[in-house]
């Protein structure tokens, strides 16, 4: 899937679970297209992964948001679902599939501490991120 404006970001996540900062993904998938000033659309398409938007300068704040998530959904063995991933399935679900940034003059309008994270909940595997920008 492709087109002008939609680009289709990979990302290889190498941990069971990993948040891998977006940001330079985002931000040149929004460079390539002519628009300057409308809106970012990133999109996960995927139940166990997840894309959220927080602070990019310090690495715990990634590592907490982990162990918070593993401290509401824990490994229970009484999930019914037979695939055994349902704590991913409920982590994605938490975090949510999308986020839209603003972009004004080609640049994502993002605060200081700000940054666009990928989410893998049932790693390691070969994901894709949609970037769909629109002008407005
Ligand atoms: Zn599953």
């Amino acid at each position: 899937m492709s087109g002008k404006n939609l680009t289709a970001v990979s990302i290889a996540s190498t941990r069971t679970t990993q948040i891998i900062d977006i940001t330079k993904d985002v931000a040149d998938s929004v460079k390539r297209t002519a628009i300057s000033n409308g809106i970012c659309f990133v999109y996960v398409p995927h139940t166990t992964a997840a894309v959220t938007i927080n602070e990019n300068a310090d690495p715990d704040v990634k590592s907490d948001i982990i162990m918070g998530l593993e401290n509401i959904v824990p490994d229970d063995p009484g999930y019914a679902h037979a695939e055994g991933n349902s704590p991913a399935h409920i982590k994605s679900s938490i975090i949510g599939s999308s986020v839209n940034i603003l972009i004004e003059d080609g640049q994502l309008v993002l605060g200081t501490w700000q940054g666009i994270y990928f989410c893998e909940f049932d790693g390691p595997r070969s994901r894709k991120v949609y970037v769909r920008v629109m002008a407005g």
